[in-house]
């Protein structure tokens, strides 16, 4: 049986340097620290939404954000007390409702989630927690950040609603060029001035996701929604040292010896060169196995550049690896869903033995079991 391993030392560090990088950060104008808003979404990226949020909050993180209803649900059956934002704006009042009974933050994108939260603050007979979306160039949630006066008016309108925070979201931080990370920024912080110049209270502001965090310390704010940085898996460079959080252990279920000229695996795209002992380890790509986060993260040219790069490494012959015993073995052949063929010629390698393998948590299926070691 699979379990997708964390080691409990490696994200404790991870937290640490986190907050590290956020501590360098000076007061805001009203002496308080930068908050640190620690994002879960998708099944805590892979790492187990309860688990994870307790070793967090455990570990003095004390501002969660997710991305669904049900994630937020999810949090306060397990049994979650602190503050959660839920990041998407819902203009669906059943939604609302259910988010409001559970003290959920709510993300208000819109003039119509506002006018609905508005109602239901009427209709419970109470003040209804949000902040407020500003897009500024993603075109997914958010008011959009020229409309200002429309953004004006409607919370003008609304007497139910206390506006805690007011954000935006990058879509390009990660990229080497920063131009439109800085044109997202600024059109973010001219969209506050006229807010505030209108005497609306913005509450808490907010705009960097991991990398932008790591990258730009003067676009911090009062507070930065991390996520994939806890788990050391940044689609820019690492160079804070984070430590790569999840790995995944198996065993080996099945051991054979292969004559020479054999093929192996689908598209036959590989064979024996000499008599080869083979492991079969049930692990693939349904389980993260070779699937990598970034490459679906970049421009047409950046796919290219990656292109470029796979064919360097089929070049100098770079394989695929796993561990099994502590030692190094190559995967041979095309990867299965949920199967892969590794040389062990030569190697003490036997049925059970442990393998190790390097994935991506988002992609372990939720059905595998998290071991927080
Ligand atoms: C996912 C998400 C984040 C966190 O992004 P990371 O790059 O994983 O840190 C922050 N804000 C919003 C709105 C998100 O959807």
């Amino acid at each position: 049986m699979k379990s997708l391993v964390i080691e409990k030392s490696d994200l404790k560090h991870n937290i640490k340097v986190i907050k590290k990088i956020a501590e360098k950060n000076e007061l805001d104008d009203n002496g308080n620290k930068l908050k640190i808003i620690a994002v879960v979404k998708g099944n805590a990226y892979g790492l187990g939404l309860i688990e994870y949020t307790k070793f967090l909050i455990d570990n003095g993180i004390d501002y969660i954000a997710v991305s669904t209803v049900e994630e937020a649900i999810a949090l306060r059956k397990g049994g979650i007390k602190q503050n959660i934002l839920m990041l998407s704006s819902t203009a669906i009042k059943e939604e609302q409702k259910i988010l409001i009974e559970n003290n959920i933050i709510l993300t208000i994108g819109s003039k119509e989630a506002g006018d609905i939260a508005e109602q239901l603050g009427q209709e419970l007979n109470k003040k209804i927690r949000a902040h407020i979306k500003i897009d500024t160039g993603f075109g997914r949630y958010g008011f959009i950040y020229s409309n200002e006066s429309e953004i004006v008016d409607s919370i003008k309108s609304w007497k139910n609603i206390n506006i805690e925070g007011t954000f935006s979201h990058f879509s390009l931080a990660f990229y080497e060029k920063n131009d439109y990370t800085k044109k997202q920024f600024e059109r973010f912080i001219n969209c506050i001035e006229v807010l505030q110049k209108n005497g609306i209270k913005t509450g808490m502001l907010h705009i960097c996701n991991s990398s932008a965090f790591i990258k730009f310390p003067k676009m911090h704010l009062n507070a930065v929604r991390v996520g994939s940085a806890f788990l050391g898996r940044l689609a820019i460079k690492n160079k804070v040292g984070l430590k790569k959080i999840g790995i995944l252990k198996s065993n080996v279920v099945e051991v054979k010896t292969l004559p020479a000229k054999y093929n192996i695996g689908y598209s036959n795209s590989y064979k024996t060169k000499h008599k080869t002992k083979v492991a079969i380890v049930p692990i693939g790509y349904a389980d993260g196995y070779n699937v990598k986060v970034d490459r679906d993260m970049f421009r047409p040219i950046d796919k290219l550049r990656y292109i470029v790069r796979d064919v360097k490494d089929a070049l100098k012959k770079q394989e695929l690896t796993v561990t099994i015993k502590g030692q190094k073995c190559s995967v041979l052949g095309r990867i299965g869903m949920y199967n892969i063929i590794v040389d062990i010629t030569g190697k003490n390698i036997n049925v059970n033995d442990e393998v190790l393998a390097q994935v991506s948590p988002m992609y372990v299926d939720s059905s595998i079991r998290r071991e927080y070691i």
